[in-house]
């Protein structure tokens, strides 16, 4: 019986342990005996010989160093934001990959609501532009620090409304007229994001 798993593996990653299973094709053992991939694929179990190996064909392209990346905010850390990465180079990438940025840039010195001087960049959602900086670790790291980098289009946070640039770090809702501080990038907007969407299919 042979069962694969969609997910993509990145070169490094934990498979199995080799009391659950043997490492085929694209596999070797890692000095903590457990079976890690070689390759970026997917892994495909034999349930019945026990080997699990990682088959490289339909291997989804991965990011590298100085591609530019759009995607979205999918979790905040302190510091860090994680992004969910949509396209590469402007071409669509359904593999699931996600990249990390440091979320302490941009904005200066705004204050958040209990007088912190926490950084509220970015926020869970919102549409960033980032160029790869480096692989390290088997993660794809991000900066979003320069001009064309940083939030490119975000719905509003209190009403779901359309948004627009109205200086260089701050967006206003059309609706409701909310305002947010964000790092944003040279050219925000709805026709930016519709313009990669269209150009990314
Ligand atoms: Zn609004």
């Amino acid at each position: 019986m042979i069962k694969e798993n969609n997910k993509p593996m990145l070169p490094g990653e934990h498979i199995a342990s080799i009391e659950e299973f043997e490492g085929g094709k694209n596999t070797y053992i890692a000095s903590d005996g457990t079976v890690r991939s070689a390759a970026v694929g997917t892994k495909v179990y034999d349930l019945k010989r026990r080997i699990v190996k990682v088959d490289q064909k339909n291997s989804p392209m991965l990011p590298k160093v100085g591609d530019t990346i759009v995607g979205y905010v999918d979790m905040l850390f302190s510091s860090m934001v994680s992004v969910k990465i949509l396209y590469i180079n402007d071409k669509r990438s359904d593999a699931g990959f996600s990249a990390i940025a440091s979320a302490r840039v941009g904005a200066r010195g705004d204050r958040d609501r209990r007088g912190g001087d926490r950084r509220a960049t970015f926020h869970t959602g919102d549409i960033v532009r980032g160029r790869v900086v480096s692989l390290l670790n088997s993660t794809v790291h991000l900066t979003l620090a320069e001009k064309e980098y940083g939030v490119l289009y975000t719905l509003c946070f209190m009403c779901g409304g359309d948004t627009v640039r109205t200086n260089e770090n701050t967006i206003k809702c059309v609706e409701c007229g909310a305002f947010e501080e964000r790092k944003l990038t040279h050219d925000y907007g709805k026709e930016t994001f519709r313009l990669i969407h269209k150009a990314g299919k």
